[in-house]
């Protein structure tokens, strides 16, 4: 019964933030154990029907967010029932265009968003479908706009289609090597290869030098050729404040 109506509530909200996972599982476990192994347990309750709680972190403020995810199923097959084939096959196509932007900046103007409504391919969906189409998306949180008003990969996307992103862009898309997450806004070492996200290198590089060096080899990291994404804010967050 406890367990029917803690799966009540994860299906009723589906995302939630690091606060928001804390206080449902206080309330449905008792408070002997930390929320980590509470939702380890819930995890385990949840397969049964498919299901799992997934943690992500948000590219920009760093912060955790909690994604319940078909294990099951394709993410993107469980979008048919709130979009149409057609507005499916536009956001497969603006978020492919966001992550094959030229020097991975993993971001879209609206303009250039609005263009690739031709790519859909079927006459009756025009610049003006397209446009409600964008607008759906951004308010299902499929779509996050940078500070600059550009189209960027939600992270509740990153988490939700983990699948489907890294099967088809196995080459565009690295992870994280401190946090495993998909990366839209990073550095890369060109020596060793590995990539983080600029927050997780951020929060780590605290304690290192203000020379922003690969936390893996050592390595400088030399601007622009470490960069992923398009930067909003000064990529080397701590280097700014020590200096
Ligand atoms: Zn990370
Ligand atoms: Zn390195």
């Amino acid at each position: 019964m406890k367990s029917q109506l803690l799966l009540q509530q994860c299906l009723a909200s589906r995302y939630f933030s690091e606060e928001q996972i804390k206080e449902l599982m206080h309330k449905f476990y008792t408070q002997d154990c930390n929320y980590r192994d509470q939702i380890e347990i819930c995890n385990k309750k949840l397969e049964v029907f498919g299901l799992q709680l997934i943690k992500g972190i948000d590219e920009i403020s760093g912060e955790g967010l909690w994604v319940l995810c078909d294990i099951r199923r394709d993410s993107l097959t469980n979008l048919a029932t709130n979009y149409s084939p057609l507005e499916i096959t536009y956001l497969k196509i603006v978020i492919d265009s966001i992550i094959t932007a030229d020097d991975s900046k993993f971001c879209l103007s609206y303009h250039d968003a609005i263009r690739k409504h031709s790519l859909v391919g079927i006459q009756s969906f025009k610049q003006k479908e397209a446009s409600a189409a964008l607008l759906k998306f951004q308010a299902d949180n499929w779509l996050a706009i940078s500070q600059t008003g550009h189209f960027r990969i939600s992270t509740k996307s990153l988490i939700e289609l983990n699948t489907y992103l890294t099967e088809i862009y196995k080459d565009e898309l690295a992870s994280c090597y401190l946090c495993s997450g998909l990366i839209t806004i990073g550095f890369y070492c060109d020596n060793c290869s590995k990539s983080t996200h600029a927050i997780c290198f951020n929060q780590l590089s605290k304690q290192t030098p203000p020379l922003p060096l690969c936390l893996n080899c050592g390595h400088a990291l030399t601007t622009p050729n470490c960069l992923i994404g398009s930067f909003d804010i000064e990529p080397f967050a701590p280097t700014k404040r020590e200096t």
